[in-house]
């Protein structure tokens, strides 16, 4: 069992003031591996206080100086990916190729592109030629709490950490505590990195303690939160009081939109996303929406899928799906299950319980529910999981509609030939992302979401943004 109780505060790893001690299970054999510990109010204090006593300095560290920690970033934890990866795949049950794959490739693609970003920012210019006098600086806000969610951890962390210290803004960040194995080895790389005291601390905790305090914490100036909706309101709320700003990535649940002239494998494609991450992705597109002509051959292609997918152990090589991450988001799901059931949604894949080969673990089956309607709670809540859920439309208008149909507005997908029609969609659709045709997003471009997704934007100079505040000065001399 690996003892992982320490916190990283003011540069040096130490013990928990009042803690308790929780573990962290293996989803795949339900059995403890890890013990951490959850801090208590005089932890987030603590952490907090090194953070503040670090930001004078810090803030006005120059340019150069932030890019070769960057840099010397970027070197170590391309050094130490593999043992990143296999934390992540410790932590929350995602199988080794896609920890070794996209879970670590996303840090460090964020690491270069923020490199990228820090080069070319202009933290401060002239108002306009006429107006020389007239200055407008960009500084860092402050002192950050930095709380994030399990699912993709690498990355969401390194979202906000890497702008946070770009920015010479100073940062408390408080990992899911299902999920906070990779972050103690960030931990470490920023350390051997020579990140000076206090720039970065880490505190693990769960929400009603560390993650309460902090947010409600008088001397942070900010909150990112990526997560569910639900916690996004509660934080938002106890932010409320010291008026801090608050930066929020929630949930969601996107739309496929797949005209009949789509792109060949089109619903292959839109089902294996769906599924991949075991469906534990915020952007997946969990609302395959397939114009009537082609919906009963969809159908029968996104079930293959689900049927041919197989579900095993997160160590093993190979492109199957894991388990969920624990046992209350596997009987979440098994709940969502049952009642599209109920709801006489059709099951054409998957269904409710462990796949063959599995009697315990968080394994649920990939599953498809088609000829569903809007008001069923399987297409309306985020479920989280490997399900599937698609229903036919007539006109681009429907699917417009239906798309929209939710408080949500994350990513959604367009899938077609016709370019203008793919164009007009995109600019009809309420959400922060639309892809066509499966083209991936380029590095730095904003990540975020409308309505009750969110209010911010993560990644690029819009990530940068999020931890600056502007400064009017006039009469420059
Ligand atoms: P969660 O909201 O339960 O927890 C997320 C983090 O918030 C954890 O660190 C948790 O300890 C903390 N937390 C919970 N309640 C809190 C409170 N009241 N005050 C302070 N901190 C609190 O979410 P989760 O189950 O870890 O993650 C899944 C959710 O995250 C899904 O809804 C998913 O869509 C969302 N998500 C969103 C994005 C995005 O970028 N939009 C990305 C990934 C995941």
């Amino acid at each position: 069992m690996i003892d992982a109780r320490k916190f990283f505060i003011g540069g040096k790893w130490v013990d928990p003031i009042n803690g308790t001690d929780r573990h962290v299970i293996d989803s795949a054999t339900e059995d403890p591996i890890a013990t951490i510990s959850l801090g208590g109010s005089a932890d987030a204090d603590a952490a907090v206080a090194a953070a503040k006593s670090a930001f004078p300095s810090w803030s006005v560290s120059t340019r150069e100086e932030r890019l070769g920690l960057l840099e010397e970033i970027l070197a170590i934890y391309r050094r130490r990916r593999s043992e990143l990866a296999d934390a992540v795949t410790n932590e929350m049950g995602a199988p080794t190729d896609l920890s070794n794959g996209l879970h670590t490739a996303l840090g460090e693609i964020h690491i270069e592109a923020f490199i990228e970003v820090l080069k070319n920012f202009d933290f401060g210019h002239a108002l306009r030629p006429d107006r020389r006098r007239d200055h407008i600086l960009y500084e860092p806000i402050g002192v950050c709490a930095l709380i994030t969610p399990w699912n993709w951890p690498l990355n969401q962390m390194l979202l906000k950490v890497l702008p946070a210290m770009a920015t010479g803004c100073t940062s408390v960040l408080k990992p899911s505590e299902e999920a906070p194995l990779s972050a103690l080895i960030i931990a470490e790389i920023f350390d051997e990195a020579g990140v000076p005291a206090g720039v970065f601390n880490l505190v693990n905790g769960d929400g009603a303690g560390v993650g309460n305090c902090l947010t409600a914490h008088p001397d942070v100036d900010l909150v990112s939160f990526t997560g569910s909706t639900r916690a996004g309101v509660a934080i938002t709320k106890n932010a409320a009081d010291t008026v801090k700003r608050v930066s929020l990535e929630l949930g969601g649940k996107g739309a496929n939109i797949i005209f009949a002239d789509a792109v060949e494998n089109a619903v292959k494609a839109g089902a294996r996303r769906c599924f991949n991450n075991s469906g534990q992705t915020c952007i997946a597109p969990t609302r395959m929406l397939v114009e009537r002509s082609r919906y009963d051959q969809a159908v029968k292609e996104a079930t293959e899928v689900a049927e041919s997918l197989s579900v095993d152990l997160p160590q093993k090589s190979g492109a199957h799906i894991g388990p969920v991450v624990n046992a209350s988001q596997f009987d979440r799901i098994q709940n969502y299950i049952d009642i599209g059931i109920q709801e006489g949604a059709n099951l054409t894949a998957g269904g409710p319980g462990r796949p063959d080969g599995h009697n315990r673990g968080y394994f649920v089956k990939p599953t498809v529910f088609a000829d569903c309607t809007t008001d069923m709670t399987i297409v309306k809540e985020e479920i989280f999981g490997p399900v599937l859920t698609m229903m036919p439309f007539d006109t681009e208008e429907d699917a417009i509609a239906f798309a929209n149909d939710t408080p949500f507005g994350l990513a959604n997908y367009i899938q077609t030939s016709d370019g203008v029609r793919a164009n007009r969609v995109a600019r009809a659709l309420r959400s922060g992302m639309v892809e066509i045709n499966n083209e991936v997003r380029a590095p730095g471009s904003p990540f975020g979401g409308y309505k009750q997704s969110g209010n911010g934007r993560e990644g690029g100079t819009w990530g940068f943004e999020e931890f600056l505040e502007v400064k009017s000065v006039t009469g420059w001399f």
